[in-house]
C-alpha cells in the first residue's frame, strides 16, 4: 500500500510528480497562504509521511497527534521551526535542504549589505518621490564596502560562500564561529576573533548562524552597544538570533549605522512594526533562497528524502 502524505503548500511541480508516483498526496493547494493550524492538526493525525515549510510550526501538538508519522520532511535548511527533540523521541526522521540553496543565500546576503550599504532602496524611493531636484556632493552617500572589514558570525556552509563573494571586493573577514575552522582560515584567507573582536572592529557584520537556544538573542543591546557608529548589521539566518527592540532603539538613535534584514521575529513582518518606520533599515521578506532554480532543487530534496525515509532507508539529510 502507498504511504500517506501531506504536504504544506503547493510545491514546484517537478517534486510533486515525484511524490505522487509513490504515495497518496494530500496537499494544501494555495501558494500564498500558508496551511491553518487548524487544517494542519487534522490533516497529519493519519499520515506517514510530512512534507512542510519554516512557515509551519511542527510542535509537540502536531507531532504527539500524526500517530502515523515516520518523516518530516522540511523545505529549508534551518529547522527551528520543528520539534526534533519529541520527534526523536518518537523515533521520527526530521529532514532539511542544506547545500542546495548555499550560494543563492550568499548572493542575496551581499546584495543586501551592498544594498544597505549604498542606501539603494532608499535612493530608489527618494527619485520616484520627487525629491531628485540636484546631484549634490553628499546626497545620499553612504558606506564604502571595497576594502572594509566583514565580520562573519557563523562560518558553516552560507558563511563561507559569503566570504568568498567579499573577497572579491577585496574585504578584510574576520569570522566568529563556535568551533574554530582553522583550515578554512588558511584556505579562504579568513582571520578568527572572538564575538566581542568581531563585533568592535567590523565595518559589517552578517550573522549566519542556526537559530537555536544558544543562538536566541545572541545580538542584544550589550553587543549593539560594541558596534561601530557606521556598522551594519546584516541578518539572512533567522530573526530570533537579534533582540529587535535593542536593534530598533541602537538604529533610531544611531548607536550603528543601518540593519539589513531578510528575516524577523514574527513573520510575516507586521506593517506597524517599529523597524518599518527607519529609513536605515532595509527589509525583505526571507527571500535568502528565493531563486526560480534553488527553489525547485529545494522541493526536490526535501522530497527525495521524504520517499527515502518512508522506504525505511536513511535520507540524505537527517538531522537527528
Ligand atoms: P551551517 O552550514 O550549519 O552553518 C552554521 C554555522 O553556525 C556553523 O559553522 C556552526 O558551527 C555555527 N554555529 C552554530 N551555533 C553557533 C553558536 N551558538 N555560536 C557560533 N556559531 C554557531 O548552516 P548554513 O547552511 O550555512 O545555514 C545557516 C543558517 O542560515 C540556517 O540555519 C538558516 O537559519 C539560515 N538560512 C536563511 C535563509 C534565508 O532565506 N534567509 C536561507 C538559508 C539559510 P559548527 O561548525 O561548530 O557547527
Amino acid at each position: 500500500m502507498k504511504p500517506t502524505i501531506y504536504i504544506t503548500r503547493k510545491i514546484p511541480d517537478e517534486a510533486l510528480q515525484i511524490l505522487e508516483e509513490e504515495c497518496n498526496v494530500k496537499m494544501w493547494d494555495k501558494e500564498d497562504q500558508p496551511v491553518p493550524r487548524e487544517v494542519l492538526v487534522k490533516e497529519t493525525r493519519e499520515v506517514d509521511g510530512l512534507f512542510c515549510l519554516l512557515t509551519e510550526a511542527i510542535d509537540k501538538e502536531i507531532i504527539e497527534n500524526a500517530s502515523h508519522l515516520k518523516v518530516v520532511s522540511n523545505m529549508a535548511v534551518g529547522y527551528d521551526n520543528i520539534d526534533v527533540e519529541t520527534a526523536s523521541q518518537k523515533n521520527i526522521m526530521v529532514t532539511n535542504t542544506p547545500g542546495v540553496l548555499t550560494e543563492t543565500t550568499a548572493d542575496l546576503t551581499f546584495a543586501l549589505l551592498m544594498s544597505t550599504a549604498r542606501r539603494l532602496i532608499e535612493s530608489s524611493n527618494y527619485l520616484r518621490a520627487g525629491k531628485w531636484s540636484t546631484w549634490s556632493p553628499m546626497q545620499l552617500t553612504g558606506q564604502d564596502i571595497h576594502g572594509a572589514k566583514l565580520g562573519i558570525i557563523g562560518l558553516g556552509r552560507i558563511g563561507q560562500a559569503l566570504a568568498k563573494r567579499a573577497k572579491g571586493f577585496d574585504m578584510e573577514v574576520y569570522y566568529y564561529n563556535r568551533s574554530r575552522k582553522p583550515k578554512i582560515e588558511e584556505e579562504l584567507g579568513l582571520q578568527y576573533a572572538s564575538l566581542e573582536e568581531l563585533l568592535s572592529d567590523s565595518d559589517f557584520i552578517s550573522i549566519l548562524t542556526p537559530y537555536t537556544a544558544e543562538t536566541h538573542h545572541l545580538i542584544g543591546e550589550k553587543e549593539l552597544q560594541l558596534m561601530k557608529s557606521s556598522a551594519c548589521l546584516i541578518n539572512t539566518s533567522r530573526g530570533g538570533i537579534v533582540n529587535e527592540d535593542a536593534l530598533y532603539s541602537a538604529l533610531k538613535q544611531k548607536k550603528i549605522w543601518a540593519a539589513g534584514l531578510d528575516v524577523f521575529d514574527e513573520e510575516p513582518v507586521s506593517l506597524n512594526h517599529p523597524l518599518l518606520e527607519l529609513s536605515n533599515v532595509v527589509t525583505l521578506p526571507h527571500i535568502g533562497s528565493a531563486s526560480i532554480a534553488t527553489r525547485k532543487k529545494m522541493a526536490a530534496v526535501a522530497a527525495e528524502d521524504l520517499l527515502l525515509g518512508l522506504k525505511g532507508e536513511t535520507p540524505k539529510h537527517l538531522v537527528n
